[in-house]
């Protein structure tokens, strides 16, 4: 088994997870799943492109692929981004200035799950931003049950409870993901990476079979800027 990003072939445990993490570029196991549906995607010199809180080793590719001037890496705090120096600042909270038609693609994994506004804000500017033919390939974490989500000051323990992690202000619930976000994008039925690409292809990179199928922490969505409701 190999990482597919960097072509490291030495994991490390991530937290339970046992040899999911990459040595070198620090890919996780839904970042090489994410990294095959990005080479499916015709990228050239012209793609514009937006990586939201930018993966080190996607960041390393993506920059050999596009013009340096399409790719625009962005994140709230641009400082934790030292591999990348000409990070931006982005709120997704404050989206309205940042122009419409303006990307290609965007990208961004376990990003939502952190963002203390009203969701359905943040998707409409997305994908008001992305092009007429733009893809939004992303990463949101399903979790088991429903969705739930807590602006009020409930402290660490709460939080990780509720949602995981202490930075966390919802959980994206499997059960109800149709009642939901399915009310603002229009969402495939399933998951099914198989479907994709072969399961030798899968454990060549390193995708345990449990990242394969269903809404889970790793699903990869790719989705056209039509497929946002409110546009
Ligand atoms: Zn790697």
């Amino acid at each position: 088994m190999r990482c597919n990003i960097c072509g490291c072939y030495e994991f490390l445990d991530m937290n339970s997870r046992k040899s999911v993490r990459c040595k070198k570029c620090g890919s996780l196991e839904r970042t090489r799943l994410l990294w095959l549906y990005l080479q499916r995607l015709e990228i050239s010199k012209n793609t514009r492109i937006l990586h939201l809180a930018p993966e080190r080793g996607l960041y390393d590719r993506i920059k050999t692929l596009t013009d340096k001037s399409n790719y625009v890496v962005a994140d709230i705090n641009p400082k934790a981004y030292s591999f990348a120096p000409e990070c931006k600042k982005i709120d997704l909270c404050d989206l309205e200035d940042w122009p419409s038609f303006e990307f290609d693609l965007i990208i961004h994994s376990h990003v939502l799950e952190h963002v203390p506004c009203n969701i359905a804000y943040t998707l409409f500017h997305l994908h008001r931003m992305l092009s007429n033919n733009g893809t939004h390939l992303c990463i949101i974490p399903f979790m088991p049950g429903k969705y739930d989500e807590c602006f009020q000051d409930i402290g660490d323990h709460e939080r990780i409870r509720r949602f995981g992690q202490n930075d966390h202000v919802r959980r994206f619930g499997s059960d109800d993901i149709h009642a939901h976000l399915g009310k603002l994008l229009k969402l495939p039925s399933k998951f099914d990476a198989t479907e994709d690409f072969s399961p030798k292809t899968l454990i060549e990179a390193n995708i345990p079979e449990n990242h394969w199928r269903g809404f889970h922490i790793g699903t990869v969505l790719s989705l056209k800027r039509q497929d946002m409701v409110l546009l």
